[in-house]
């Protein structure tokens, strides 16, 4: 049975993208703000991996994260964060957080692939 992803970003673009090199292998989800997956996952649909932009407008990810962390019935589900800034005080405070992995954008869909293979254990 196929997995399920859930992808949060703003831009509907690199939804786009990831849901090409993923969704043969996984269901996949998309939300373009975090309040919204919120929502979503409080109907008790739970992904099996949540993958995080971090600058979005209506709720910054790493506040999603940090959400996600603090709550019982989420706090289990791996988290996978994408930068588009390359800072290593922001990638250590978000796996410091709980954060499964981090990844820079623009990235290699290959590599996010792989990355997820290994978050979820495949
Ligand atoms: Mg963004």
């Amino acid at each position: 049975m196929k997995k399920n992803i859930m992808l949060i970003d703003d831009k509907v673009s690199i939804a786009k993208v990831v849901a090409v090199y993923l969704s043969k292998d996984y269901n996949f989800t998309y939300f373009e703000n975090p309040v919204k997956a919120i929502s979503y996952l409080e109907k008790g649909e739970l992904p099996d991996l949540i993958i995080s932009d971090i600058r979005m407008p209506e709720m910054m990810g790493s506040d999603f994260l940090y959400y996600l962390k603090k709550n019982e019935l989420f706090k289990s589900i791996p988290v996978i964060m994408l930068s588009s800034e390359d800072s290593t005080t922001e990638r250590i405070e978000l796996l410091e957080a709980g954060a499964a992995d981090y990844i820079l954008k623009p990235f290699n869909p290959m590599e996010l692939k792989v990355r997820i293979k290994k978050v979820l254990g495949d």
